[in-house]
């Protein structure tokens, strides 16, 4: 049973490793995570590496600061949205990684142009519709897009992946960033060629039954 300090401290070595694989930049991003008392979110613009556990913001269900005396991250709206409309995961991690970012910035969606994509993400990482930081306007466009998978590119802006747990986020957002720097580069290299609906859902359904170990 993760405590509550323990879980504080797993945000903010979170928020190191994102600033060390170079996912986030500065001060920007923000992550959180459900846990018994509420949703555990960071500071809004505070140095990860300067961050000690009282510095992250308990929110109620609605998103009322409960506990913390700073001001918590701009985009705890889309995080509470995304935690109203998805109970199945925990964690929520939003970066501004140079790829996913420049996909982002273009509009484009992350298509499936390699196996390990559909495996990871089941197909396209869809971009949801432009609005502005922090606005209910981009909570709600962030949902809708995200739906019922696990990344979304944010327009303009940046991305943001969810998880069961911090690690299954935190791997998700390396991996977003990994794709979407094949698929740039694969764009470069003459094209890239996106599978099929079909490929897709044949190989979602191999792979499930095929790799890793049985459960
Ligand atoms: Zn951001």
């Amino acid at each position: 049973m993760v405590t509550d300090i323990e879980m504080r401290k797993e945000i903010i070595k979170t928020g190191i490793l994102l600033l060390e694989k170079g996912l986030i930049q500065g001060t920007g991003g923000n992550i959180s995570c459900r846990t018994k008392k509420g949703i555990l979110i960071t500071p809004s613009g505070m140095d990860y590496s300067a961050l000690v556990p009282e510095d992250l913001v308990l929110l109620d269900p609605e998103g009322k600061v409960v506990e913390g005396a700073r001001k918590p991250s701009i985009e705890k709206e889309m995080h509470m949205k995304i935690y109203q409309l998805r109970k199945d995961i925990n964690a929520v991690i939003h970066t501004h990684s140079v790829y996913a970012t420049a996909l982002a910035a273009a509009r484009q969606p992350l298509c499936p142009i390699t196996d390990n994509q559909v495996a990871l993400f089941g197909g396209t990482v869809p971009v949801a519709d432009y609005a502005p930081i922090g606005t209910e306007e981009l909570a709600q466009s962030a949902a809708r897009s995200l739906a019922g998978g696990s990344a979304v590119l944010l327009s303009n802006h940046g991305a943001l992946c969810v998880g069961e747990d911090l690690g299954e986020a935190l791997i998700r957002c390396e991996m977003l960033e990994v794709f979407s720097k094949i698929y740039i580069l694969a764009k470069a290299a003459g094209g890239g060629a996106v599978l099929s609906d079909e490929q897709v859902r044949c190989e979602a359904d191999d792979l499930r039954k095929r790799y890793g170990q049985n459960r």
